[in-house]
């Protein structure tokens, strides 16, 4: 079904039961920013501090994707944030196959309704989901590709900087290519 507005769109959702992630959820955490803009982040869900105040990226790993965004001069008005599942998968774990099949129909609505000119999927789930099954973050990350006129682009998730902070500096630097192609459009 394809719908008017991110706000109709976000209304389908709020009840939405279409996986088993609606059992334990205690929000929907549909997607933040701006409805005109040109950069979409994805992650892969929503982790608890995300499941507990319904939106994307608020924990520790928020905290560290608004230090980059800031590098960049962006923040969260002038950009949008969702994830490939709009629940939380529980104790955090991938989300299943099945489970990401099931909202990415959320997803795409968001994208037909944002239409951002680049897209950047943080961490291997949304990349290999929207870019590449094989996706390999360590190889791939920062490089830039044209998937039917968007341009996409993959990178380390901020929960996994959390986890190995080798990888900030590559991150980075991705940012800040993200930012000449920001100055080209
Ligand atoms: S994860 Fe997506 S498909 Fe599954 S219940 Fe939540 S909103 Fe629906």
């Amino acid at each position: 079904m394809l719908y008017d507005s991110l706000e109709q769109l976000q209304a389908a959702c709020a009840n939405c039961q279409k996986c088993g992630l609606c059992e334990k959820r205690r929000h929907v955490v549909f997607g933040v920013g701006n409805p005109n803009a040109q950069v979409m982040f994805v992650g892969e869900g929503p982790g608890e501090q995300e499941d507990l105040r319904g939106e994307p990226f608020v924990g520790p790993a928020g905290h560290l994707l608004d230090q980059y965004l800031a590098v960049i001069d962006l923040d969260r008005t002038q950009c949008y944030i969702a994830n490939i599942v709009k629940c939380r998968p529980p104790g955090n774990r991938d989300p299943l196959p099945e489970e990401q099949e099931a909202c990415l129909v959320y997803l795409r609505e968001q994208v037909r309704l944002i239409r951002p000119q680049i897209m950047v999927c943080l961490g291997r789930i949304a990349a290999q989901k929207l870019m590449d099954p094989a996706f390999r973050v360590t190889r791939q990350h920062g490089q830039f590709v044209n998937k039917k006129g968007t341009l996409m682009m993959g990178t380390f998730h901020p929960a996994a900087l959390l986890r190995n902070p080798g990888n900030k500096p590559d991150a980075l630097l991705d940012f800040l290519a993200l930012r000449d192609r920001l100055a080209q459009l």
